[in-house]
């Protein structure tokens, strides 16, 4: 199977280099503040896509268990060690572009700084639709192309790439801005609602964080946050987003649990329209007329 190249953090120094002494404790304390005012108080299981080191984690705690999920074992490793092992945390490293757990499994899923590394963001935000459950809520981090310094940068001729056109723009290798009106319509057509937007890291500009002290610019942030209803001109956008599938489509969510593969034993199987596939041995299982059908495989032929 082929996907898109995944941006890999294995073996990286990311956490200590860029937030322990890179810094970043304003961003750090501006997303907080955003993660509070969009998540929700509680649930049952909750997905964090990109977990690293498990830096957001503990702003998670009112879940009742969290699937840490990450491309590198090594910050999966650092996660461990900050929080420790405990029946709460489950550690999975798995590529966003083939998730593997089953549709309509979690309450809310967060994606913090992750998107940013998506050569194929649609994708990634398909799989997250699949495995959220109705009513499920998704809280969305992006990079955004049209903040206020790429603005001035282009219009002082400093940087090549317009700042107002829809495609992402990929400055660095693997790693991408988006423009706002993309990002929405690419979770709308995937089913999700827009529940609340807000701008973050406002005041990321180098000058200002050696005048201020910090806990100033975070709370000047925090006022500003709020107008990311309005504009989003920041280089940081949250997103709370919201599915809500038909009630057939929970019901067959649920459904697939029931079963596994008869030849096999693989479960879960995978809904592909008029059969269930094995995502072991291949074989289909036919699904005609409202009944599904576990006495021949069909032959593709
Ligand atoms: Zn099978």
């Amino acid at each position: 199977m082929t996907t898109p190249p995944v941006c890999d953090y294995e073996g990286s120094d990311y956490q200590t280099s860029f937030w322990d002494k890179g810094g970043r404790e304003y961003e750090d304390h501006t997303e907080e503040i955003a993660l509070k005012r969009l998540l929700p108080k509680g649930g049952h299981l909750l997905l964090e896509l990109g977990a690293g080191a498990g830096r957001n984690t503990p702003r998670y705690l009112g879940f009742e268990r969290i699937v840490l999920l990450d491309y590198s074992r090594t910050q999966l490793e650092q996660a461990q060690e900050r929080l420790g092992k405990s029946d709460k945390y489950v550690f999975v490293a798995a590529d966003v572009y083939r998730l593997p757990f089953v549709d309509g499994l979690f309450d809310a899923a967060t994606m913090i700084r992750v998107l940013h590394h998506m050569a194929d963001a649609p994708k990634a935000l398909g799989q997250i639709k699949n495995v959220l459950g109705s009513g499920g809520v998704f809280i969305l981090e992006f990079a955004n192309k049209l903040n206020l310094k790429a603005i001035v940068r282009y219009a002082l001729g400093r940087q090549k790439w317009s700042p107002f056109t829809r495609e992402p723009v990929e400055f660095v290798k693997l790693n991408f801005d988006f423009h706002p009106q993309t990002v929405r319509n690419w979770l709308v057509e995937r089913g999700f609602t827009i529940e609340k937007t807000l701008t973050l890291s406002h005041f990321r500009v180098g000058f200002l964080k050696r005048i201020f002290p910090t806990s100033i610019l975070v709370f000047l942030d925090s006022l500003f946050q709020w107008t990311g209803a309005f504009w989003q001109l920041s280089p940081s956008v949250f997103i709370r987003a919201k599915i809500q599938k038909g009630k057939q489509q929970e019901i067959l969510d649920k459904l697939l649990l029931l079963f596994k593969c008869p030849d096999c034993g693989r479960s879960p199987l995978v809904e592909k329209g008029d059969y269930l596939e094995c995502s072991n041995c291949k074989k289909k299982w036919g699904v005609k007329d409202g009944i599904y059908d576990f006495r021949e495989p069909i032959v593709s032929g």
